[in-house]
């Protein structure tokens, strides 16, 4: 027997329903399978230069330092903590799930003084909360999770940005899931530091994370004391390579994946924000009706429910994960399980980017029919 097979042909073509990574599209299968360009060619420069103007639109800001770093979105999530932190610098992270908690996590490796506020998992962040704790401490950095995939919560950024601009902290937001499915205002919710990924509701193959950084953040960052610790997430040396006449080299940009993010941000700006917006409202809506039909619950109260992951609470008696591994056997649709604590208790429905379709959800609904 030969050991060395190709695994490829057998790939079997899966919905992708979890809570990431969701659905790709042809056009963005077929932008990775462009010819590979030179980092530094000049017209793989002029695509650079087009994903930046387009994650500003889509992150709706002016923000000069906006661009994709390499990595998925927990590579985001460490570029927004390596560069603005110092040892001993106060933070304040808003948890409510474990994107929370990982932010937590990756501030205190940073040697941060972490300070975290704690919210019931499947509510969102309450902002009488943060209001307290602003007017008692000063901190460096205010942080939250927009979109909390793990219990299905849409938290309250806007209004917490309104409280953190009060105060003299830099706002910093993961928009990991949020981007491209509900509604991220960067400039007008007064967010320092931001950071997604491609995988959800970009719709683009995990391996991008879009960063965008305010002027009063990039001002933190030329004032710090220490080199930022770690070399490869260095955003005052990677801006060399994405801005400016002369592009200097710092690691070799994933071209290809550049391209599929360029692909899919034009197919969300060709759609509009607003109508994607709304259809992903829509569908979210038809799936919960149709949940409901078949006597299920959802985990979150509709006041802050996220219209792209939907947490389903698991009936009594009901074995989730057979149910899971009956709908990737025999209806090849992926869904979550619950993370943490709600492992077991709940299942993940995403309905993020492309997947975010009428035909997702009869698909979904009429699998869950016969499971159940
Ligand atoms: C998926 C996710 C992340 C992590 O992204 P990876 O691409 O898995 O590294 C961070 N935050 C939130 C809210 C997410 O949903």
């Amino acid at each position: 027997m030969s050991t060395n097979q190709n695994l490829l042909n057998d790939v079997e073509e899966v919905l992708l329903m979890g809570p990431g990574p969701s659905s790709v599209h042809d056009s963005v299968y077929r932008a990775m399978s462009v010819s590979t360009l030179g980092h530094l060619d000049p017209y793989f420069i002029r695509i650079m230069d087009a994903v930046k103007v387009q994650l500003q639109q889509v992150f709706k800001t002016q923000n000069k330092l906006t661009l994709p770093m390499s990595g998925t979105g927990s590579a985001g999530m460490e570029t927004s903590f390596v560069n603005f932190i110092e040892k001993g610098d106060p933070v304040l992270i808003l948890i409510n799930g474990v994107f929370g908690m990982r932010q937590k996590d990756v501030a205190e490796r940073l040697g941060a003084e972490v300070d975290s506020l704690e919210f019931e998992w499947g509510t969102p962040v309450i902002v009488d909360r943060v209001k307290d704790r602003l007017d008692n401490r000063e901190y460096k950095i205010v942080s939250m999770v927009h979109a909390e995939t793990s219990t299905g919560v849409a938290n309250p950024v806007q209004e917490v940005g309104k409280l953190v601009k009060e105060s003299d902290a830099l706002f910093l937001v993961d928009a990991v899931t949020s981007l491209g499915g509900m509604m991220v205002d960067v400039d007008k919710w007064d967010i320092d530091i931001i950071y997604s990924g491609t995988q959800k509701c970009l719709s683009c193959p995990p391996g991008i994370s879009p960063v965008s950084v305010s002027k009063r953040a990039v001002e933190a960052l030329t004032s710090r004391k220490s080199k930022v610790p770690n070399w490869y997430l260095d955003l005052s040396m990677i801006v060399k390579y994405w801005e400016g006449q002369k592009r200097a080299y710092h690691h070799t940009a994933p071209i290809n994946m550049i391209y599929a993010l360029h692909q899919s941000l034009y197919n969300l700006l060709e759609e509009g924000l607003e109508p994607a917006f709304v259809r992903h409202q829509k569908n979210h809506e038809i799936l919960v009706e149709g949940l409901e039909d078949l006597g299920l619950q959802l985990f979150v109260d509709p006041s802050c429910r996220l219209p792209m992951l939907n947490a389903v609470v698991v009936p009594d008696g009901v074995y989730e994960a057979e149910v899971r591994s009956r709908l990737r056997d025999e209806f090849k649709i992926e869904i979550g399980a619950g993370l943490g604590p709600m492992a077991g208790k709940v299942w993940r429905i995403g309905l993020m980017g492309e997947t975010c379709r009428p035909e997702s959800v009869d698909r979904i609904l009429d699998a869950l029919k016969k499971i159940l």
